[in-house]
């Protein structure tokens, strides 16, 4: 059985990604997945060797080929993204629909397969990586997302490992529904401030309505007591375990500088002892999930 763990959060900057490869770090040998498409950046820390590179196609663009324009000015009138400026199409706004290859009276409009971004297959020194980049101002990061999941699941399977760590999306958008979607297990990590506290709500709620069993961990937790009580007050009222709290230290940030995890950045230092001891504690819950499974 393969356990898909997701560290999200509501919201960026919350130390979502030091979190997740930390945990890579010390849960190792396992699979890892970028899923924050929008803005990876656990490559900066894991450093992975590229085996495999692919085009992500997951819409369709209008071409338009001038010499069969007569510039009748039909697709313009009929493209509602406005994308249409023959013998150009605005690329960017053009949604792929077909219309104005249905309406254009001479054939001049082909849709062409768009490339909005890429996949990656690589090799970390924790264990093989699936994610991914998408071009500037492109959508479809929910389908790429999923895209990133499948591959990560199939390295899963092909080099034998059972958890596919994922670091995903912050928010509650499109690309955290395809992260969290089918997980086993979801950690928010959430910061002690009224924004922190009411996207930990948005995102947790999400979960609850995706099956996923929540988990959240407290960074920063003593930068503001009041506030760490109250999300600590929310989730025992939820009944939501909270996995861990950290504090602020600086050595977070000094590790991400060197490009290095917290656990090879400061091997003994207590926040190191707490991430594992959250790992730990991940670890026994999935036995007690595929405990309680084999019994159904
Ligand atoms: S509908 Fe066809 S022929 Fe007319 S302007 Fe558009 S591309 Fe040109
Ligand atoms: S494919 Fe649709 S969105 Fe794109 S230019 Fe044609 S009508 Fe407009």
């Amino acid at each position: 059985m393969i356990h898909e763990i997701a560290v999200v959060s509501g919201k960026g900057g919350t130390g979502k990604t030091t979190i997740a490869a930390s945990f890579a770090a010390i849960g190792a040998p396992l699979v890892l997945a970028d899923c924050d498409v929008d803005a990876s950046d656990l490559h900066i820390l894991l450093h992975p060797t590229i085996n495999k590179k692919e085009d992500f196609i997951a819409s369709k663009v209008a071409v338009i080929d001038p010499d069969l324009c007569t510039d009748c000015g039909l697709c313009v009138t009929h493209c509602r993204y406005g994308a249409a400026y023959p013998p150009h199409i605005d690329t960017i706004a053009c949604e792929g629909c077909g219309v104005c290859e249905y309406v254009c009276p001479t054939g001049a409009i082909r849709l062409e397969d768009k490339v909005s971004g890429m996949t990656y297959e690589s090799q970390t020194r924790f264990g093989p990586m699936s994610h991914a980049r998408l071009h500037p101002g492109e959508g479809n990061s929910g389908k790429l997302v999923t895209e990133v999941r499948k591959r990560a699941l199939r390295l899963a399977q092909t080099s034998g490992l059972e958890k596919v760590l994922i670091d995903g999306s912050p928010g509650v958008g499109c690309p955290v529904i395809a992260t969290l979607t089918g997980a086993r297990l979801g950690i928010v990590v959430t910061e002690p401030t009224v924004s922190g506290i009411h996207d930990m709500e948005r995102v947790l709620d999400l979960m609850a309505r995706f099956r996923v069993t929540p988990l959240v961990i407290l960074n920063k937790y003593d930068l503001n007591p009041s506030k760490s009580e109250e999300i600590e007050e929310y989730c025992r009222e939820q009944g939501i375990e909270i996995l861990g709290r950290i504090p602020f230290n600086p050595i977070m940030t000094e590790s991400m500088v060197q490009a290095r995890t917290l656990p090879e950045y400061a091997p003994g230092s207590g926040i190191t002892q707490t991430l594992r001891s959250m790992w730990n504690r991940v670890v026994e819950l999935l036995t007690e999930i595929e405990r309680a499974r084999g019994r159904h």
